[in-house]
């Protein structure tokens, strides 16, 4: 057995496919690849491979690490104005994405009202950050995540201009995501700071935009729409939420806010219309206790489910 074979033995078990082994002489070179590993992953895999590889006749083990670039899509999800639903609508498109197949993460960059943590059920729980980058949280629904709302106290990201509003989302972005391939990212609502470092700093993949059917709501997310869409990020399409009520008693839906006015705003607009989700009393509650209705096999989970299949397709086509 040749010694690049000899190595290669004693390292299968212990690399899983991710070492690359080449000789010269006494000197043993190892290329491993890490993707999708934490940094204490990778220490303590390179220390076992160092070591295993240390075979009578090699005399010097080096290593190399490498990462595939995981080319991550981000979404932005994005309002003209508050309360619209947009913060229910991330959490539960990031659900949607990552129940398809798509290994998601969701950040809550809405220094207004950073609400994912109670949304997620992660409430309280602060990220902890290692060589300098944030560590997402774990949630129950398989989707990590980083909020703004864990990088300060409640109600001061408020008053955050310019380069601290900035740096801190550039932290959210750019943190540990490991294997993520895509970012859903919750933006404050209008067209802030925020929003414009998120496009020319860290150029999001597409836009969605979500509005309540109200002519004013509507007009709002215009404005959103045209920021995005001047500045060449691709608008993946228009959200109608609390598009109907939903009777908790009867089930049956009415139209306090009329029907029919996003659609026809977006079809003005020249962007997709992905759908509407109810204005729904569960929808509320499931939000507020942390259970996400995309999560479950419920009503509310469909319409939620059905805006994720299109956003999906809509990044396995346009997503490069
Ligand atoms: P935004 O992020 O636009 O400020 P939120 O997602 O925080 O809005 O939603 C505002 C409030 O409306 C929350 O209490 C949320 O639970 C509720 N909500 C959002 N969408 C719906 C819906 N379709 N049906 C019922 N309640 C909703």
């Amino acid at each position: 057995m040749t010694e690049k074979a000899a190595i290669e033995a004693v390292l299968a078990p212990i690399a899983a496919g991710r070492a690359t082994v080449r000789v010269e002489g006494v000197r043993a070179s190892i290329i491993l690849d890490v993707t999708g590993l934490p940094e204490a992953a990778q220490d303590a895999l390179e220390a076992d491979i160092r070591a295993a590889a240390a075979l009578p006749g090699i005399e010097e083990v080096r290593i190399a690490r490498t990462a595939q670039r995981v080319n991550r899509k981000l979404i932005a999800v994005a309002s003209g104005k508050g309360g619209v639903g947009k913060s229910t609508v991330s959490a539960n498109l990031a659900i949607g994405l990552a129940r398809l197949g798509r290994r998601v993460g969701l950040v809550d960059a809405d220094i207004y009202g950073p609400s994912q943590p109670k949304i997620m059920g992660i409430e309280g729980k602060k990220p902890e950050a290692h060589d300098k980058k944030l560590v997402p949280l774990a949630t129950p629904y398989g989707v990590p995540m980083l909020s703004m709302g864990g990088l300060v106290a409640e109600g001061q990201a408020i008053a955050w201009r310019g380069p601290m509003t900035a740096g801190a989302l550039g932290q959210l972005v750019d943190a540990n995501w490991g294997a993520a391939d895509t970012l859903v990212i919750d933006l404050p609502p209008g067209t802030g700071d925020v929003q414009l470092t998120m496009i020319q700093k860290h150029r999001p993949t597409g836009a969605v935009i979500v509005s309540t059917p109200q002519d004013l709501a509507l007009i709002d997310a215009t404005r959103a729409i045209d920021l995005f869409a001047k500045a060449g990020v691709p608008v993946i399409g228009l959200i109608e939420n609390m598009a109907g009520y939903a009777c908790p008693h009867c089930g049956e839906v009415s139209d306090p806010f009329g029907q029919g006015g996003a659609e026809a705003a977006a079809a003005k607009l020249g962007v997709p219309f992905l759908g509407r989700i109810p204005l729904d009393i569960a929808i509320r509650t499931a939000s507020d206790a942390g259970t996400p209705p995309a999560a479950g096999n419920g009503a509310e989970a469909a319409a939620f489910t059905a805006i994720a299949a299109q956003v999906h397709d809509w990044i396995e086509t346009n997503g490069g």
